[in-house]
């Protein structure tokens, strides 16, 4: 009986797979099968392989919360047949993916490790061959029989990442994804190095259970200097907003305008929950701190800590679709759920 890891590859689409257009010059993906006959090393590979495709494979620019369902299906219901899971996915949105699945997927036991590249598989040049193949063997680390990851995880460029701490830094280097809050998992060299001190552990007597109820009625604000009040106040008398982020400076500091903080007062005071992250890619914030955050603090704003924006959108879409008291969302936000703050 062959006891190698069994591995479920799944193509959503991204530069990975792409081709040239030749009447536009633009990059569109192209079939899934194609891509794996590029890379016939994949066979030299000590685990099972088994591809998926998404019907219609897609610039990740293109990924919606119904996309990320049908990928969280596709592991969801492989779950027990597989011992990990390597997501291509266009690197464009792959943060905000990644951390959505972090959280959809709650008390993973097994790897969920996402990747793509800069450049098509078929370039001479191209970076996809070395992220592809070693996100394949991470994902098939194993010790005493068991994943060695057991969260989900972004590869790219040597470098395996928690996934919701991560941000695309660059839309060209090779070096496209950063994690400055938090050190990297593994690092590839002649020799994979795991840096066990910083990875999940997994608690295998807890089920695993898996959640999809996103609430998309959120939205990002960045802060700058000269924010209109009137644009501000037209976003935050819809209906519909269930949910604010604010990009802030530093360390969570906003203008002390009058009118800006009545408005973050209101919002709270109607049951909509506000978070403080910092534009900062590194840092974190600390309201109070200075006197441009206290107010913010007084008023409820809830703290992003050192969360990413991409992993603080997930996260508020996910507990918001969890449907809980304010008060409660606050305080369960402020808590790290799947290691995406300190
Ligand atoms: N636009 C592409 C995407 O995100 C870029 C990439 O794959 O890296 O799908």
């Amino acid at each position: 009986m062959n006891t190698s890891p069994n591995i479920l590859l799944i193509y959503t689409g991204g530069t990975i797979g792409m081709i040239k257009n030749f009447e536009t010059g633009a990059l569109i993906a192209f079939d899934f099968n194609e891509l794996l006959l590029k890379i016939p090393e994949l066979k030299q590979l000590d685990c099972q392989i088994k591809t998926i495709s998404f019907d219609e494979p897609i610039d990740s620019s293109d990924m919606d919360i119904n996309r990320w369902k049908d990928l969280g299906d596709i592991i969801h219901e492989n779950y027990d047949l597989y011992d990990g899971f390597v997501v291509l996915h266009g690197s464009d949105t792959m943060s905000y993916t990644s951390s959505a699945l972090s959280f959809m997927f709650e008390n993973l036991t097994k790897p969920i490790i996402f990747t793509g590249s800069q450049l098509p598989i078929g370039d001479l040049r191209t970076d996809a061959k070395e992220n592809l193949i070693t996100a394949i063997q991470i994902a098939a680390l194993q010790k005493k029989g068991k994943p060695v990851i057991t969260e989900v995880g972004l590869y790219f460029e040597y470098k395996l990442l928690r996934a919701n701490r991560t941000t695309k830094i660059n839309a060209e280097h090779f070096k496209a994804f950063q994690s400055l809050n938090y050190p990297f998992l593994v690092e590839s060299g002649v020799h994979l190095k795991v840096n066990t001190a910083v990875l999940r552990t997994a608690n295998r007597r807890k089920k695993m259970i898996y959640h999809t109820h996103f609430d998309t009625n959120i939205i990002i604000i960045k802060m700058f200097p000269g924010i209109n009040e009137e644009i501000l106040r037209g976003i935050f008398l819809l209906k519909s907003i269930k949910g604010i982020i604010i990009e802030t400076y530093g360390s969570g500091n906003t203008t002390t305008k009058k009118w800006f903080l009545e408005m973050i007062s209101a919002l709270i005071k109607k049951g909509i929950p506000v978070v403080n992250v910092t534009q900062c890619v590194g840092g974190s914030v600390a309201m109070g701190k200075y006197a441009t955050s206290l107010a913010l603090k007084k008023a409820g704003v809830i703290s992003g800590n050192d969360i990413t924006t991409e992993a603080a959108a997930a996260k508020l879409m996910y507990l918001l679709g969890e449907k809980m008291p304010l008060k409660v969302l606050k305080t369960i936000y402020e808590t790290s759920l799947r290691g995406e703050m300190s």
